[in-house]
């Protein structure tokens, strides 16, 4: 399987027989030698699979589950839940703080920063409110609420989010199938009875904590790039240069991948029973043609799920800020945006209206676009929150034009370069944490997770080198970390 490349970093990808729009490509010659076979196959397999019209790999690409891991896949009649994922509306926030970067310069400060966040917002698997002393407490009825009906202004003022965050949110509720709460209300009561989510309390419990693995909060100094037209967007972002800011990586928790899981199951055993084929024999490839009542199930389930990750986001911003402010007394910040990357938007691709299933991919939509007109960004494009990894940086970006050739998409992060097997195997875990001392970037690990090290990513620049190359989207500024929160 060749990629063709028709400008430095773009190129195509052809489907067997020539059969149909080829699978585009974004990224440098470096990039494009990244993709292992496994994630070129699954490329083709989703491209390949029924009702899919179109599939964009991006830079950060590597195997995944059925689609590849940084994948846009594009369908007009077809919900796919596999390339949603697990962690359903897995997204980013950014918080920006009008801190100074030298109030933080000491250790010791940072230090009282790291303690007072990690005593609001718990990080490893299983964890909620109940494992830190300053959480948040959220009741059945409240969590209930957040679920199935998102950010709405009295959910968020229960919650103690500043209300005006929720129009910084790419989407701050989701609605069910039918465009109604109603749908979901009843599809989560059907759920609760069938004891789908075990222990539902507990998993409301969650709101408001980071959950394990890749997932991370991470404090910046943001720097907004030297130009003017980058200085006129970063202030109408509401960024401050060289100034504080968190960078925020979770989703829906326990809740979402249960929601997820069980749709998994559902249709896998839907198509035993009917005898359809799994595309290209991968069960994870499941599917349901939109307007059944399995495609409403899922369109529901994702919508439980994105509302859980949407409240959780905020709540995490809005305790974040309570920790700064007990630091840092009279510390103000403001949500800059919050923005998914494992989620389906119903959009125009190509004059048409499609599911675009973004699967470690990002929305990117620039100034003057019309589905942005009732937003604070019409006239700016809206921020796209790229993470990369705490040695290089993270940064923020907005969209050109030439976003239109992606499906109004970039990458989402620098992506995989090993498992998490291969980086225990071949990376040194003195050289990793000799790497965070050398950079002044603490964390609050005592030795940082070996799988989770800079180097088991793919090289940060060069991924961003391919994104502007290919004029999908240029950079507003520049996040350098100054402390970590994993778990
Ligand atoms: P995901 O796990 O959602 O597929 O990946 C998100 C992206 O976050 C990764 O591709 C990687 O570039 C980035 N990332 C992972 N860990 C960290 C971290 O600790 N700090 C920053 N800034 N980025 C990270
Ligand atoms: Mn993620
Ligand atoms: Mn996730």
């Amino acid at each position: 399987m060749t990629i063709h490349k028709t400008d430095e970093a773009l190129g195509f990808l052809p489907l067997p027989g020539d059969n149909g729009k080829p699978i585009t490509v974004v990224g440098t010659d470096a990039i494009r030698d990244s993709f292992d076979q496994t994630c070129l196959d699954q490329a083709v397999n989703s491209r390949m699979a029924p009702g899919v019209t179109d599939v964009i790999l991006n830079p950060d690409g590597h195997a995944g589950y059925g689609a590849p891991v940084g994948c846009v896949m594009v369908s007009p009649t077809h919900i796919y839940p596999g390339p949603v994922g697990v962690d359903i509306k897995c997204s980013m926030s950014l918080l920006q703080l009008d801190i100074p970067e030298d109030a933080i310069v000491d250790k010791a400060t940072r230090r009282a920063l790291i303690n007072a966040i990690v005593e609001r917002t718990p990080t490893g698997a299983g964890r909620g409110q109940r494992s830190v002393k300053k959480a948040r407490r959220v009741d059945q009825v409240l969590g209930t609420r957040a679920v199935t009906e998102g950010a709405v202004a009295d959910v968020c003022e229960a919650l103690g989010i500043p209300p005006e965050w929720a129009s910084r949110c790419e989407d701050s509720t989701h609605h069910g199938h039918d465009g109604t709460y109603d749908a979901l209300r009843t599809r989560l009561d059907w759920i609760l009875a069938q004891g789908r989510i075990r222990n539902f309390a507990d998993k409301i419990g969650q709101l408001g904590s980071y959950g394990g693995g890749n997932h991370f909060g991470e404090c910046e100094i943001t720097r907004i790039t030297d130009r003017p037209w980058a200085r006129d967007t970063a202030k109408s972002f509401g960024l401050q240069d060289g100034k504080v800011s968190f960078l925020s990586h979770c989703g829906s928790r326990g809740f979402g991948n249960l929601l997820a899981q069980g749709q998994f199951k559902d249709l896998e055993n839907k198509f035993r029973t009917w005898s359809t084929p799994f595309p290209a024999g991968d069960k994870q490839l499941v599917y349901a043609p939109l307007g059944t009542p399995e495609a409403d199930a899922y369109l529901d389930d994702m919508a439980l799920g994105a509302n859980f990750a949407t409240v959780n986001h905020l709540l995490i911003n809005a305790l974040v800020l309570e920790a700064f402010q007990e630091v840092l007394p009279g510390a103000k910040g403001q949500l800059v945006y919050f923005i998914s990357h494992n989620i389906a938007r119903e959009e125009i691709v190509d004059g048409r209206k499609s599911w675009v299933h973004r699967k470690g991919a990002t929305r990117a939509i620039p100034a003057g676009h019309f589905s942005l007109a009732d937003t604070p960004f019409a006239s700016t494009g809206h921020p796209i929150l790229l993470p990369g990894n705490p040695r290089d940086g993270s940064v923020v970006m907005v969209a050109k034009a030439g976003a239109e050739r992606t499906a109004w998409s970039v990458n989402h992060g620098a992506g995989r370069r090993m498992g998490r097997k291969h980086a225990a195997r071949t990376l040194d875990q003195k050289a990793v944490d000799a790497d965070f001392d050398a950079n002044d970037i603490l964390s609050n690990c005592r030795k940082y997770p070996i799988d989770e090290a800079p180097d088991a990513y793919k090289d940060f620049p060069e991924v961003l080198r391919s994104v502007e190359s290919a004029g999908l989207a240029e950079t507003v500024a520049k996040l350098q970390a100054r402390f970590v929160i994993k778990d």
